[in-house]
């Protein structure tokens, strides 16, 4: 049992492309959970605080109906038919069923394979980057935990700090030994994070009297200074402003979206924060020239 579980191994290390290609497999199986984490998080979370309002108001819960990633199993939200593994295949149950649900051909919406052709495609990508190592394996934690922090922040305006602590933390115990940066770096860069986009909240907040972004932006830039070390968070905010403000302009030139309706700013930081994973290095060379 030993012997094999060494022998895969070597297989691993030694033979890329085996791994990379089991990572890709991996990232659709996890995007398909991620599926589920973006959908259910934010209900669960609403749950949670109508259930805490009737508990301060001295109301009975009555929604009492047990609520989970795990709980109850995933249904067509048309019809209710319970999807079954067959049907729950990453990317290929799509394509086969043509995106539409079996029992009442209700339009699935196309981004669940997306989300989990992206996450395949991203787990490829650290497969090809870190090889079998340990940083591939916080790498693509890191990544799943960006991928799902960017789609409820697109559907929500939120990112849970279910999902930015945890992530805040585990960036600095990675960096403890060996990891993407010092553990000096590691802190400095997550107390710098959160403290930047709070100066710049503040300043906005105390201009124009309107809130450019949340506190779970400041989180987020935090966990990322924390994966990363300080040394990247002037990249990662300029490239994230910088996509962010074409975004924004195209959205109000192109779509006509009002001015008003406000952009959350979460996924540009993500974007921002798996460039740096892939990127570090050219990343710190790009501004220290
Ligand atoms: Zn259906």
């Amino acid at each position: 049992m030993i012997d094999d579980l060494i022998k895969i191994s070597t297989l691993l290390q030694e033979n890329k492309a085996v791994f990379i290609s089991l990572s890709v497999v991996f990232g659709l199986m996890i995007g398909s959970f991620l599926n589920v984490v973006i959908y259910r998080l934010p209900q669960m979370m609403r749950r949670e605080w109508e259930n805490n309002c009737l508990e301060l108001q001295g109301q009975p819960i009555t929604d009492i109906k047990q609520y989970s990633l795990v709980k109850p199993r995933s249904a067509c939200p048309h019809c209710g038919h319970m999807i079954s593994a067959l049907e729950n295949i990453p990317v290929l149950s799509y394509l086969i069923l043509e995106g539409k649900c079996r029992a009442c051909k209700g339009l699935i919406s196309a981004r669940y394979p997306l989300i989990e052709g992206l996450t395949g495609i991203l787990f490829g990508f650290i497969g090809w980057k870190f090889g079998y190592s340990n940083s591939a394996l916080f790498a693509v934690i890191f990544t799943s935990a960006l991928i799902t922090l960017t789609f409820i922040d697109f559907d929500t305006q939120l990112l849970p700090d279910d999902i930015t602590l945890p992530l805040l933390w585990l960036g600095l115990v990675f960096n403890l030994n060996t990891g993407f940066t010092n553990i000096e770096s590691a802190i400095l860069g997550a107390v710098a994070g959160y403290l930047v986009l709070w100066c710049i909240y503040w300043i906005f907040k105390l201009v124009t009297g309107k809130e450019g972004m949340g506190y779970g932006d400041f989180k987020l830039l935090a966990a990322i200074g924390a994966w990363f070390g300080w040394q990247l968070l002037p990249a990662v905010i300029l490239l994230s402003s910088l996509l962010g403000a074409v975004v924004g302009i195209g959205l109000i030139v192109l779509m006509k979206r009002g001015r008003e309706i406000p952009i959350p700013f979460g996924p540009f930081l993500a974007i921002g924060g798996i460039t740096a994973l892939f990127f570090s290095s050219q990343l710190t060379n790009l501004y220290l020239n």
